[in-house]
């Protein structure tokens, strides 16, 4: 009786583990648990991809180079499931837009190592979902948007100039999937609608020449999906674009060539890592392949999507200095009090970020990521001076201290009390 009763509480948990229930926080938790990228995405690259994908034939998906970039880089396609419903997604076609990549290799990693599961099970009898992660490998490698050429690959689905975008011409007409993803990042001071609230993640259903179809209709209700599942995280950081068709970009190509696109950009939310971001579009994955596997998408709302505000820009800094006594250390040396605005530019993780001056004077409606009081202290340009477009770079003394400002070398002689350099505080006030 007692070795029965053991058996059937080992049963519970299994029986439990294996209903068609994954929640958005079930997909988040097994991330946390099971997600095999584990370096930044942006510091990832061509090389660490090969690597990734190594692991991934180990698991017995099937991983093939389908092409080479200008420079010769392989391009590869990865491969899950065996069902009627053609899934295509492609990332980082944009070399410095490199989130999603690592979101596709958990993803592939994810259903292939959990294929004893339902609703896993039920997603690879109905769909076959390839993706190309790392569209544009050359522009990976030197953090660039465009390709070796200087083209933008998104801008090319016309005029077919870079290898990159042949390929992937190519690869949609040879197989004609039913849904594509088009996976970038956008800036990280985008903001959604009138607030000042990052967006972590902004969405577009990819329209094309022709907004009424049936398959824009369908995009709408999957983006909803997406939507629904990632507001259990970001809830008032997620955006959408406003369409504007393109016959250049690729998005509106598919879609007007029978493959409608869903645009997915990953942005930056202050205080998460970029690993946040890549189990965001982890969750949003999952989530919209089971919603069409189990076909919940159906009944599922496009307003989802509808009530998401549009992108905005320009509301956000990286970072503003409240009320700084400014000294500008030239003939005559000014001296006068506003708000300075700092932008932080986008670089790999590993590297020195340099910071630009973005705005001064009354910033009272606007906000910055960080934001410093540093009204009593004087704020002297490390080098140069004090004006829009000049680095970031800034020694800050105390209000009480008699400074000559003229002094050469001023740093040495008068050693400041705070010193914000490249986007950090090197001697913090
Ligand atoms: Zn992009």
């Amino acid at each position: 009786m007692k070795i029965l009763l053991f058996l059937a509480l080992l049963l519970i948990p299994a029986i439990n583990g294996d209903t068609m229930a994954q929640t958005a926080n079930d997909l988040a938790d097994d991330w946390d648990k099971q997600h095999i990228s584990n370096i930044l995405p942006s510091n990832m690259r061509h090389q660490d991809l090969k690597k990734y994908l190594e692991q991934l034939k180990k698991l017995n998906l099937k991983v093939e180079e389908v092409g080479r970039s200008y420079a010769n880089r392989e391009i590869f396609q990865v491969e899950f499931g065996k069902g009627a419903t053609k899934i295509f997604l492609w990332s980082q076609m944009h070399g410095d837009e490199p989130t999603a990549t690592s979101a596709l290799l958990d993803m592939f990693a994810y259903l292939q190592n959990n294929r004893d599961k339902d609703w896993v099970k039920q997603l690879e009898k109905t769909l076959t979902i390839r993706a190309v992660p790392m569209l544009n490998p050359d522009g990976a490698e030197f953090y660039q948007r465009r390709n070796l050429q200087g083209v933008d690959i998104n801008r090319d689905a016309a005029q077919l100039q870079t290898p990159e975008a042949q390929l992937l011409k190519k690869l949609r007409d040879d197989w004609s999937p039913n849904i594509g993803f088009n996976l970038h990042n956008q800036q990280e001071l985008t903001t959604v609608g009138s607030t000042t609230n990052q967006a972590a993640i902004s969405f577009l259903v990819v329209t094309g020449a022709n907004a009424d179809t049936e398959g824009n209709e369908r995009n709408k209700r999957l983006t909803s999906v997406m939507i629904a599942a990632l507001q259990n995280f970001i809830r008032g950081n997620i955006g959408r674009y406003i369409d504007d068709y393109n016959p250049s970009a690729f998005g509106d190509k598919f879609s007007d060539w029978g493959t409608p696109v869903i645009l997915i950009e990953t942005g930056a939310l202050h205080g998460k890592d970029e690993m946040f971001l890549v189990k965001m579009n982890f969750v949003a994955f999952l989530s919209v392949l089971k919603s069409i596997a189990d076909g919940s998408e159906k009944t599922a709302s496009p307003a989802n999507y509808e009530a998401i505000p549009f992108n905005g820009s320009g509301r956000i800094y990286s970072a503003i200095f409240r009320g700084a006594n400014i000294v500008n250390p030239v003939e005559p040396v000014t001296i006068s009090t506003a708000d300075i605005a700092v932008n932080i530019a986008r670089r790999r993780a590993a590297f020195i970020a340099p910071s630009y001056i973005r705005n001064i004077g009354d910033l009272l409606n606007s906000k910055g990521l960080e934001e410093f009081d540093v009204s009593n202290y004087y704020l002297v340009p490390r080098y140069g001076l004090v004006r829009v477009g000049a680095g970031g770079e800034f020694l800050f003394y105390k209000k009480t201290r008699q400074i000559d400002w003229k002094t050469p070398d001023l740093e040495k002689t008068f050693p400041p009390d705070g010193i914000f350099s490249l986007g950090r505080w090197v001697k913090p006030l």
